[in-house]
């Protein structure tokens, strides 16, 4: 009990910080990363240009942790709305779909009954997106991913399936942890997020994942009908 106040007030004065550095930083950030663009536009050497996609790739970066952190900070879901499963996914393969080609990744849809859930769709969106990146990040080139969604009893039920470079079991437990990233650009802020956010929608998530084989993540959400 002692611990969850505790627990309780960090994440509020988390959110409170979060919150003013947000708003602090966000500005001079994007200040500065119109003026970067501007100059981009001038007449420049290759260098020099090279020189301004790596200012603006970090500043969009920076921005991108600012995201992360603040929709952590505040998990309270202000937009509570009956979400058509399926949507989200016919919604999440446009949004990503060039970050897919990109990667030369190719995403599968396999669409089961039409499933309502209660949940923030903005939040759901990040989440999905979140893991679905991972994903398509831990695939090789010419890959699968496959997005299957289906209802089983009072739930819907999606997963999210790549057959990418997977983990050990070490790496799994470590899925969620603050800054837990393999990655040399990355934040490990992604799943701590989503985590977070599948438990404020009432949701579960597991994970099945063999190292060189592939991974499965799969979210279950209570339906709408049975609450
Ligand atoms: P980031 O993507 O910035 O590294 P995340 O929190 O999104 O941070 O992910 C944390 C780590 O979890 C990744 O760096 C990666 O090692 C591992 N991971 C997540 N999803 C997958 C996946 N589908 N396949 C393999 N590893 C994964
Ligand atoms: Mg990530």
């Amino acid at each position: 009990m002692r611990r969850e106040i505790q627990r309780a007030e960090k994440l509020h004065v988390l959110g409170q910080l979060a919150a003013s550095i947000a708003h602090e930083v966000r500005n001079p950030i994007t200040v500065t990363r119109g003026f970067m663009q501007l100059l981009g536009e001038s007449e420049l050497a290759t260098k020099q240009q090279g020189y301004i996609k790596i200012a603006i790739d970090e500043l969009d970066r920076a921005e991108s942790i600012i995201s992360d952190y603040l929709s952590f900070a505040k998990p309270q879901l202000e937009k509570l709305e009956v979400v058509h499963v399926n949507a989200q996914i016919r919604n999440l393969v446009n949004v990503l779909g060039s970050f897919a080609a990109f990667h030369s990744v190719e995403l599968l849809t396999e669409l089961g009954d039409e499933t309502s859930i209660e949940a923030d769709p903005a939040k759901l969106s990040q989440v999905l997106i979140n893991i679905t990146k991972n994903a398509i990040e831990a695939t090789k080139n010419g890959g699968r991913i496959r997005l299957v969604t289906l209802r089983q009893k009072n739930h819907a039920v999606l997963h999210i399936i790549d057959e990418g470079i997977g983990m050990t079991e070490e790496q799994v437990l470590r899925l969620g942890n603050p800054y837990y990233s393999t990655k040399e650009n990355g934040t490990g802020l992604g799943l701590m997020v989503s985590y977070r956010l599948i438990e404020v929608m009432n949701g579960t998530v597991d994970v099945h994942s063999k190292k060189g084989r592939g991974t499965q993540f799969t979210l279950t959400f209570p339906l709408v009908e049975a609450q």
